[in-house]
Formats: structure tokens, sequence, C-alpha cells
């Protein structure tokens, strides 16, 4: 039988930063509206929460969390995305019809690409564990979690 968080309320689950892998069983999300829905299989992983001007731009939020799933384990069950080219190798994806972003896919890396943990079902399964782009963050925006806070990418100062 397939798991899946819905109902559960799971405690998130929280490893170090290192530990990139960090979930065995399968999410369920969707957008606003309810036009998208979608399930996504372990593994995920890099959950990160980003603070970088091209998120905060195409998502109109200051920093948003995304977590790395595996193409072939992502399973859209319901609508169609729109997507939307927002740099010369990432395109984005969100639903037309009510705004939630979904996915962020880089052509590098044409095996996985990053899901908002926000449109889970129960988005508390996932924690992040870092902050990242905190150069591109707003004055105002400073995280007091706790968490490690990289000026760009994840590994980067
Ligand atoms: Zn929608
Ligand atoms: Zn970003």
């Amino acid at each position: 039988m397939r798991a899946t968080f819905r109902g559960d309320k799971m405690a998130a689950i929280r490893v170090p930063e290192e530990a990139m892998v960090i979930s065995t069983h399968t999410l369920t999300g969707g957008c606003h509206c309810g036009a998208l829905r979608y399930e996504c299989a372990a593994p995920v992983s890099k959950p990160a929460i980003c603070h970088c001007t091209s998120c905060r731009r195409t998502i109109g939020a200051h920093a948003v969390a995304w977590m790395t799933v595996k193409r072939a384990t992502f399973r859209l069950l319901s609508g169609t995305p729109r997507e939307y080219v927002s740099s010369e190798k990432v395109v984005r994806s969100f639903c037309e019809q009510c705004g939630c972003s979904l996915t962020y896919a880089h052509s590098k890396y044409p095996d996985e690409f990053d899901l908002t943990i926000a449109s889970l079902d129960d988005p508390s399964a996932i924690a992040p564990t870092a902050h990242i782009w905190m150069s591109d963050a707003a004055s105002w925006d400073r995280p007091g979690d706790g968490l490690p806070q990289h000026a760009g990418w994840r590994g980067a100062t």
C-alpha cells in the first residue's frame, strides 16, 4: 500500500545538512485551486529555502522552500502546469489558474527538478536544512531559525 503524509501529520524529519536524502515516503500535493495534483515518491533531497531574486520575482515571496525530486518518481495526477523560462537554462512551472508555483528545472540536471515544499499537502513533512542565496535577500529578510545561511548555492560560503 502506498504511504502518504496526508492525514498522518508526521513530524518533520530533520537531518544534518550533509544528509541529503530525507524521505522514503510518497508525498502528495497540489495547487490552491486544485487543478494541479501530483504525487512524488522517494527520494527527495536538498530541502532549502531560497532567497534569490529570481525566486522572489517569479513567485512574489521573499523566500521559497524547495526540495529536489527525481523526475522519474514524480507523477502529475491532474492538470497541466504552465511553463515559464525564467533564465537561459531554467524552466519554472505554475498553475495558470491560481498562480501556485510548483517546479524549478535546470537543463544541467535533466533527471531531477525542484518542487515547492509549500505545495505539499503536508508541508511540515519536509523541513529545510539551509538558507541559500542570502546575498539576494531583502534587508529585512533575516532568518532566525538557526539553519546554515549561504551567500549563494548550498556549500558556497
Ligand atoms: Zn491552481
Ligand atoms: Zn531561488
